[in-house]
């Protein structure tokens, strides 16, 4: 299990970016908004669409919910 956050400010693109409480990309604690303790990243999606209707996850610590970033290839991959 993973604590789970959203940011509060969307992105450019308009999307509420979800991200684990150990990401480095973590916004300021003043944009985030506390999702809870889930077992994947889908289902902290799922808590964060209660909140925001446009979501996505984070590039790095969310990967296998991020659907906006993963086919631009504009960050490298770690
Ligand atoms: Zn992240």
């Amino acid at each position: 299990m993973s604590l789970y956050y959203v940011n509060k400010n969307a992105q450019d693109s308009g999307e509420h970016e979800v991200h684990k409480e150990s990401c480095e990309y973590l916004p300021t604690e003043d944009n985030l908004l506390f999702l809870g303790d889930f077992p994947t990243c889908a289902e902290a999606l799922r808590e964060a669409r209660k909140h925001y209707p446009n979501v996505d996850g984070c590039y790095y610590c969310c990967f296998p919910c991020n659907k906006k970033d993963r086919n631009l290839k504009k960050y490298p991959l770690r």
